[in-house]
């Protein structure tokens, strides 16, 4: 049976017409950049996160790298985060002149561990970046603590969290400010680039405005050298379609993660992911750890079935980070995690008989091999 491993086609041909309805109301307004849509969406999206205040920008990366800008970073500034995290983490610690600093991660959680963070704090540490990695949040009351204790910023990465909860409280609503990706993959996709941070902080709010917005309180008028990191008006009313569905889409791949859970127990040789007492896990990605991880991913795609690794280096040893001087074996659940990871087809549309046959491949594999 075929599985893709994302398929964004099945989930449009559930909302067509909205969708087509929402695009025709933007035409009809030529409002592109910025606007009444984008200002809807940032109303519903600020609810939707319990938060006062949302600010859509151009994607995931600018709103990491907007909210850095305007705590103000100086040279030689260093950023905590996780070492297993999408690059663009990093990248925006670094494009504001700091530098990263990488903690390992729970093996449980695949996320930042608190209580290794106390011993990377030295005096130039100005912000910690917890990433709610694959959907679940990180262990936010320890961070928040050691963080006010150190007088440090929190920026929660929830690019991958929407909807995700701690302790009944949402991604994006615990630290100084949350911040979201729309990239079509996403569990809240725009149909192109798309980005947002949450904040119930009001003037970092009013600050983030005038930043994606080249540094302008009204027209032409520049109190701040800002930058152009607007949302799109169509990716703001696509959207405000969709996230109507999001609560019932972050369902379903509960349910599928479950089932997943389910018919993968008791393989030895496969380690299922596990929602932590405090979470609710939303799964953006359904990672599976084995050490066949090479093999599991090719006798699949043999079946059609097809799985992704996120991620297969993690940053600390990628090339573009080389000159940090992270050696292998720094950080060894995050190192063992990247070597082991195997994320299977993850999304609402996904039906009971393809989970069902992308397990019954795994344990075919299994026995031949033992
Ligand atoms: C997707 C993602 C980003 C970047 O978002 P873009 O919208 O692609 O720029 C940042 N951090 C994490 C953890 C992500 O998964």
């Amino acid at each position: 049976m075929k599985v893709p491993f994302l398929d964004l086609k099945a989930q449009y041909a559930s909302i067509k017409d909205e969708i087509a309805d929402a695009l025709q109301q933007v035409l009809d307004n030529a409002a592109f950049a910025g606007g009444p849509f984008v200002e809807n969406f940032e109303k519903d999206f600020a609810s939707f996160c319990q938060c006062e205040f949302a600010i859509g920008v151009g994607s995931g990366t600018a709103a990491l790298w907007m909210v850095l800008l305007s705590m103000e970073m100086d040279p030689g500034d260093e950023v905590i985060t996780a070492p297993n995290t999408f690059i663009a983490t990093a990248e925006a610690i670094s494009f504001c002149g700091a530098k990263p600093v990488f903690v390992d991660v729970d093996e449980q959680t695949y996320n930042i561990n608190p209580d290794l963070i106390e011993d990377a704090i030295t005096p130039k540490t100005k912000a910690v970046i917890p990433v709610h990695l694959f959907g679940q949040m990180a262990d936010m009351d320890p961070i928040m603590e050691i963080a006010r204790a150190h007088k440090l910023f929190v920026i929660e990465d929830a690019c991958q969290a929407h909807g995700a909860e701690y302790k009944g409280r949402r991604a994006g609503s615990i630290g100084d400010a949350g911040c979201f990706s729309f990239y079509p993959g996403k569990n809240l996709g725009a149909y192109g680039e798309a980005g947002a941070i949450v904040t119930n902080n009001a003037e970092l709010a009013d600050k983030l405005r005038m930043f994606r917005d080249h540094g302008q309180e009204k027209k032409y008028y520049h109190s701040m050298i800002g930058w152009n990191a607007r949302m799109d008006g169509f990716q703001s009313a696509v959207l405000s379609v969709k996230l109507k569905y999001l609560a019932e889409w972050n369902e379903a791949r509960r349910k599928n993660a479950q089932l997943y859970n389910s018919l993968l127990a008791n393989l030895d040789s496969v380690i299922t992911p596990e929602e932590a007492d405090y979470a609710k896990h939303v799964y953006h990605i359904y990672a599976i750890r084995t050490r066949t991880r090479n093999a599991i991913i090719k006798a699949l795609a043999e079946k059609d079935i097809f799985c992704g690794i996120h991620y297969p280096i993690p940053v600390h040893l990628q090339d573009a980070y080389e000159f940090l001087d992270n050696k292998k074996g720094s950080f060894p659940v995050a190192e063992r995690c990247a070597e082991e990871f195997v994320s299977l087809p993850m999304y609402a549309e996904l039906s009971e008989n393809q989970i069902k046959s992308v397990c019954h491949e795994i344990k075919s594999f299994l026995e031949v091999r033992v």
